[in-house]
């Protein structure tokens, strides 16, 4: 079995490091990641630039125009950023702006999709299909050439019979993939849990069992958000969740980064 390096291409991920993606679900403007960068600081940037939405109806992301708007911002600020592609022209788009792929939890089945990623030299970030088990989980991120090196996987929750949630978080799968394989494990407990008031314990119970990282969703002005508004966190609740995570990481032998 290889074993992760730490640093894929530009990208670096330390063992001793406990690595937080936040960002808005979707992305809506410049202004709204402007306000993100400035207010937190943060390194590590998530957005959705192409969304995958139940409904038809909805907001489907900024898509070509999206891309530009990354492109602009790159220009003036030093960010990672991350965001979900969802077929080959995105992955082709996407490529002059992410620093790592984000394969969403609709097309972890998705082999070609994760196949054309190959021609990429950037690392992915697999979530977790809802329903999918561990095994399928692992077989699908060994689609994507030199796996363990290159791919993070992320645990989003999967579907149960409990309706209190949006999804129930497994992280029994975070404990299991740490103790029997060589990936990098991070967590979405926003996603995961789909309320706010959840996040921050998640967050820690997280960073507790092993994981590698989180991915949070904020928003600047979570209600007017174009999309998951109901989980998204305003830029003072995600500081609250990133200082409390810097004072525990050195209890778990981690240094926060963000
Ligand atoms: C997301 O991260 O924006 C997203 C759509 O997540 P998931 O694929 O886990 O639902
Ligand atoms: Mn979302």
């Amino acid at each position: 079995m290889s074993c992760w390096t730490g640093q894929y291409k530009d990208v670096q991920l330390l063992d001793n490091e406990f690595i937080i993606f936040s960002g808005p679900c979707s992305l809506e403007s410049q202004q709204q990641v402007e306000t993100q960068l400035s207010e937190l600081n943060t390194n590590f940037v998530r957005a959705g630039i192409y969304k995958l939405r139940t409904e038809a109806s909805s907001f489907q992301g900024l898509r070509s125009d999206g891309i530009e708007l990354i492109k602009n911002l790159k220009k003036k600020y030093s960010f990672q950023f991350v965001s979900e592609v969802v077929s080959d022209s995105s992955a082709e788009a996407l490529s002059k702006v992410v620093d790592y792929f984000q394969v969403g939890t609709r097309n972890m089945y998705n082999y070609e999709l994760l196949k054309t990623l190959n021609s990429y030299n950037k690392p992915v970030i697999l979530k977790r299909g809802f329903s999918a088990t561990i095994k399928e989980w692992i077989s699908a991120a060994n689609y994507i050439d030199d796996a363990e090196n290159r791919v993070i996987l992320c645990e989003r929750g999967v579907r149960s019979f409990e309706g209190s949630y949006r999804n129930m978080l497994d992280l029994n799968a975070v404990a299991y993939l740490k103790a029997h394989t060589n990936f990098k494990v991070i967590v979405d407990p926003s996603h995961g849990t789909g309320r706010k008031e959840l996040i921050l314990p998640l967050a820690k119970a997280s960073l507790a069992v092993g994981a590698d990282g989180i991915m949070i969703e904020a928003h600047p002005s979570p209600k007017d958000a174009l999309s998951d508004k109901e989980q998204a966190l305003n830029h003072q609740e995600l500081k609250n969740i990133i200082d409390e995570m810097k004072i525990l990481s050195p209890l778990f032998g981690k240094k926060v980064v963000y």
